[in-house]
């Protein structure tokens, strides 16, 4: 019988950037060294060095392999306009642990586009809410080319103003309190 292999978290921004308290996360993290920099809060910035200080974040590169595989199924998905060129290598960086390293990746991320590559190369993903953190957060659904906020997407998820495939963002996030 094959071993069980471990589960790793593999970050996107939206941890730091909606300050979720990261030692809740009892699993190795995961992220790419550009991340820090993609970071604009004072506040993120701080979340990032702390976990990095602490030895609870691993920075990985993933291989150019690894990169161009993501480069090339999102061209497919039409996804790949969508994403930030960081975006897209915590995808490959994702993709590398999975096929690399003896781990068994989940991305946490929040982002639409993200999510359906994930979908598409058979990895694993979760948001805030199902890994169990004690935040309530409300959705948003948002044009990233027009900018329209929109209600209720429709089945495809594009904007009805310009036709740009729409992202999810959290609006806000309260503390559940016990
Ligand atoms: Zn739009």
């Amino acid at each position: 019988m094959k071993d069980k292999k471990s589960v790793v978290l593999v970050l996107d921004s939206s941890i730091f950037i909606n300050n979720i308290e990261i030692l809740q996360l009892n699993y190795p993290l995961f992220t790419i060294n550009e991340l820090g920099q993609e970071l604009i809060s004072e506040r993120a910035k701080l979340l990032f060095d702390v976990a990095l200080i602490n030895g609870r974040l691993n920075l990985i590169e993933p291989s150019l392999k690894s990169q161009k595989y993501i480069e090339k199924i999102s061209r497919k998905t039409g996804d790949f306009y969508n994403l930030s060129k960081i975006d897209r290598k915590i995808l490959a960086l994702a993709w590398y642990i999975k096929n690399n390293l003896n781990f068994d990746p989940i991305v946490l991320t929040e982002d639409y586009s993200m999510q359906n590559i994930l979908s598409k190369i058979n990895i694993k993903y979760t948001s805030f809410v199902e890994l169990g953190i004690k935040s309530l957060i409300h959705w948003e659904f948002y044009c990233p080319e027009c900018r329209t906020i929109i209600k209720s997407p429709n089945k495809d998820f594009k904007c009805p103003n310009c036709g740009t495939k729409i992202k999810k963002r959290p609006k806000t996030i309260r503390r559940i309190k016990k």
